[in-house]
Parts: C-alpha cells; structure tokens; sequence
C-alpha cells in the first residue's frame, strides 16, 4: 500500500452529513490513523521545505490541523485565517460566496509583510471559494501566494478554476 492509498482509504466518506445530498468527506478517522495523519504531513513537507516558503496560512477550522505541523518542519510561521469576530486585533476581510449566502474570512494585520512566500493550507477544494479569499488577503497584505496545499480536491466541482491560474496540490482526489 503507498502512502496515498493509506491516506485516501483512512478519510471516511458520511453520507447525508450536514444536509441531504452532501457526501462528507471526514478527515477525523484519518487523525486516528498516526501513520496516514504522519505521512500526510511528511509529504506536504517534503514538497514544501525547498520552496523559501515562509508563512503557512490554515483556514479555520481544519486548515489548523494540517498547517501548524507543516509551518513548524519547514521553518515557517503560521497565520490563522478565521472566521469573522474571532481574531483580536485589527483585521482585514474577505468576503466569498458560498451555495446559500454567503461567509467570511479574516487575518491580523501586520502578520505577514509584504514579498513573504505564503502557502495557504485547507484540508479539503469543493468549489475553490474559500481558498480564493484566503489567497486574497494574503495578497492584499503584499504577500506572494507560492500555491495552495489540500489533503483532498472534489475535482467535479472545478475549484481549481477558481485560484486565478495559482498552483493547487493535493494529495487525493475525490470522485
Ligand atoms: P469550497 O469553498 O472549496 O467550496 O469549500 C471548501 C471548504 O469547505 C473547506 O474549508 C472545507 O473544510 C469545507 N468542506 C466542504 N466540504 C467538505 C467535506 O466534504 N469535508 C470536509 N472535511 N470539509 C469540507
């Protein structure tokens, strides 16, 4: 089995989960699994550790499951991307457009300067609206969006479109 076969057969697919029709795709077993939860993140480190990458940025909630290991190994800070009213300081916000309404994300000013090689981190690409906001504020805030970084891409759903041409890896695709 390689490493990806045991990532991909450790993520367990919920039906029906949080509404009718939504196949969830649940990264919790794949943390009850050392060995698959490890080689996820020796495979984003090993891609990211000769890319001059010195910011990680995680998107609330499971973006900091993945990104805090991964900043920690290649030698680079972290930033927490949150939803809105989380973060004390001052913010800015990126507003994005979901299948019903809409939601928001945040990031601290001053946490990242500008010409910084950022990697953005989200454990899953549906529609790409989320990671695109996040790249957003990185780029506002004068910092260069190197790629961003999945465990999981629902390639159907084309959020690869949505990223303005910047690199998108991920380790397992879901059909
Ligand atoms: P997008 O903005 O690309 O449509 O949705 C991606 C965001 O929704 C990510 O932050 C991701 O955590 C969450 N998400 C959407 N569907 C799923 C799913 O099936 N499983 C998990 N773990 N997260 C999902």
């Amino acid at each position: 089995e390689t490493k990806i076969e045991g990532i991909a057969s450790s993520i367990r697919v919920v039906p029906h989960f949080p509404k009718p029709g939504i196949m969830f795709q649940d990264i919790t077993t794949l943390l009850l699994n050392p060995k698959a939860f490890k080689n996820t993140i020796d495979l984003f480190v090993e891609r990211y550790s000769s890319m001059d990458i010195s910011v990680v940025a995680g998107v609330e909630a499971r973006g900091f499951i993945f990104g805090p290991s991964i900043a920690l190994a290649i030698g680079a800070k972290f930033i927490p991307l949150r939803k809105p009213r989380k973060l004390p300081g001052e913010v800015i916000s990126e507003r994005y457009v979901l299948e019903y309404g809409t939601d928001c994300l945040e990031m601290h000013v001053g946490a990242v300067q500008p010409g910084e090689r950022a990697l953005v981190v989200d454990d899953l690409i549906a529609t790409g609206g989320t990671l695109c906001a996040a790249m957003n504020l990185l780029e506002r805030a004068g910092a260069e969006v190197v790629e961003c970084a999945c465990v999981i891409e629902l390639p159907e759903l084309k959020g690869r479109e949505r990223l303005n041409g910047k690199p998108l890896f991920v380790l397992v695709e879901s059909h």
